[in-house]
């Protein structure tokens, strides 16, 4: 069990206190994969590439 002080980022590994859920596009097929837990800077790189990639498309 992981305590909620003491998560893990699922990216960089970091330990943080706050990890967010890496559902950030509603296309992400999020049924077929485990939910990413990310910290904030995890996140936030996520999210901007993500939004570039759709760009992109
Ligand atoms: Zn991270």
């Amino acid at each position: 069990m992981i305590y909620p002080n003491e998560m893990s980022c699922d990216t960089c590994g970091k330990k943080v206190s706050e990890l967010r859920r890496d559902l950030i596009d509603s296309s992400y097929n999020a049924l077929n994969k485990p939910p990413l837990w990310n910290c904030q800077d995890c996140y936030r790189e996520k999210k901007a590439r993500r939004l570039k990639e759709r760009d992109n498309t």
